[in-house]
């Protein structure tokens, strides 16, 4: 008994130590890996050159393909030990000339919403606000489509709405992201469904077609485009996507005069499917390492919706990926297991890219242990998300110690990016970088997703904790 306390002694110290100097050695790659992204940081630099050379990269697009060749470039630059296309089929939709709508009121209810008694010659008062069109919609008829409004405020009243209510009519979708979240990231999805299933759900009951309020918490005349859906048995409507400001503007305006029309005017269409690529890296794992057949993929998604230059959604990600490889290269790391960095094609409308990834590495029997995304915009990091085993679970607790000194403190949230899921059959543990939430959705699928909303040291500190995490997986598996 008393020597078996003195082995189990001797190989607690044992483990305490070997412990404490794995701690030691971690926090000295940490330290190191976040001196080489903030003294000698590229990634912004890198942002800046895909948001000012080529710009939104819709898949199909130009601009998409030359993102191709850019970032393959890019990772060349940062020392790949080899850098491959992967050939992808992507949908090709386009949006066509610029979209426009108009509310039209009768000139009677006018004169009461404006407590005015001019006469005016007019019958009418008509209104210019600011659509787009919803990535993957028909167009409306070439001289526009006019109809009567039904809007709908909450999402849950749908299922009492009858048929005779809509049918013949423009369904409005009205419902606004829930502002009393804390992360807004909660109030995405709630309010989403709307804009991905809107347009079946109202031509099940014979609308003619749909407007969306943007989904996002931002109130300014911006409208936010993003992925909706058709379903092949139902008729299939145009939908598009209307301003904060405008959708308050129409509700307003429907409970004045309930008759008012909405005409609005959209020319896309899709095109036949085109050929594209993922753009994929490698640091290669140490050939005396037991562990070298396995595989961690990090990544972002290279395409992005033809309105900004998709800095946040997702330049900020693809190249926090791409600073991810250039750090551990630069600091001489040498990986355990070998390490993937993919630029996605089609995540927005089709995640083709995500799909053709996963299918490959099952057919060239790759185990992909975990796989990495940034997707969620280049703000500060908080923490990770994850879906993994309890096991994992356990073992990601001491990992996630060594990140609190850089201010990640969130490891609660569950869910993976959407690039990586499709590995998740193959039993890959998936992470997602979780940055601070506040702005984002102020940014997404519109206009206003340009390079000068990214901010270079939180960039930078969300590249360093890719690297960070890719690290420690690498070294102790999961
Ligand atoms: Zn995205």
């Amino acid at each position: 008994m008393k020597i078996k306390y003195t082995i189990g002694i001797v190989f607690l110290s044992f483990c305490s130590i070997a412990f404490s100097q794995s701690n030691k050695q971690d926090s000295l790659m940490f330290i190191k890996l976040y001196e080489e992204a903030m003294l000698r940081g590229k990634s912004y630099e890198n942002l800046e050159i895909l948001c000012n050379t080529v710009g939104h990269r819709l898949t199909g697009s130009p601009q998409a393909e030359k993102a191709v060749e850019l970032t393959r470039k890019m990772l060349k630059e940062a020392k790949a030990d080899s850098v491959f296309l992967q050939p992808v089929k992507v949908p090709h939709w386009v949006r066509g000339k610029k979209e426009s709508a108009r509310i039209i009121l009768a000139i009677e209810d006018i004169k009461s919403i404006n407590n005015s008694n001019a006469i005016s010659p007019a019958t009418q008062k008509i209104i210019a606000t600011e659509i787009l069109a919803l990535g993957g919609s028909i167009a409306t008829p070439p001289d526009g489509l006019r109809g009567n409004v039904v809007e709908i405020k909450n999402l849950k009243e749908w299922d009492k709405i009858k048929k005779n209510q809509i049918e013949g009519k423009i369904v409005f979708f009205n419902q606004p992201m829930n502002p009393k979240t804390i992360n807004t990231f909660d109030a995405y999805g709630p309010a989403v469904k709307q804009r991905s299933m809107g347009a079946i759900m109202a031509a099940k009951l014979g609308a003619i077609a749909v407007i969306v309020r943007s989904v996002t918490l931002a109130n300014d005349n911006n409208p936010h485009t993003g992925a909706m859906r058709y379903n092949d048995s139902i008729p299939k409507i145009p939908a598009c996507a209307i301003s904060t400001k405008g959708a308050d503007m129409l509700s307003k305006f429907l409970m004045e005069e309930p008759d008012l029309e909405f005409e609005f005017f959209m020319a896309c269409q899709t095109l036949p499917d085109v050929m594209s690529n993922n753009v994929v890296a490698e640091i290669r794992a140490d050939k005396n390492s037991p562990v070298n057949t396995e595989y961690i993929v990090s990544g972002g998604h290279l395409d992005s919706w033809d309105v900004g230059e998709g800095a946040h959604d997702d330049g900020a990600g693809c190249m926090q990926t791409i600073e991810a490889l250039r750090i551990l290269k630069a600091v001489g790391y040498i990986p355990k297991r070998t390490l993937r960095f993919v630029m996605f094609m089609n995540e927005e409308n089709g995640l083709k890219g995500g799909e053709e990834y996963a299918k490959l590495a099952k057919k060239n029997n790759e185990k992909h242990i975990a796989g990495i995304e940034s997707d969620a915009g280049g703000f500060a990091p908080d923490g990770f998300s994850f879906e993994a085993t309890e096991k994992q679970k356990e073992k990601l607790k001491t990992f996630w110690k060594n990140f609190m000194p850089y201010g990640l403190h969130d490891f609660d949230r569950t869910g993976g990016g959407a690039d990586i899921s499709p590995l998740k059959e193959q039993g890959t543990a998936l992470f997602e970088m979780m940055p601070e939430s506040q702005r984002y959705f102020d940014y997404h699928h519109c206009d206003l997703d340009t390079f000068d909303k990214v901010n270079k040291r939180e960039l930078e500190q969300g590249a360093f904790s890719m690297a960070a995490l890719i690290y420690l997986i690498s070294e102790y598996g999961l």
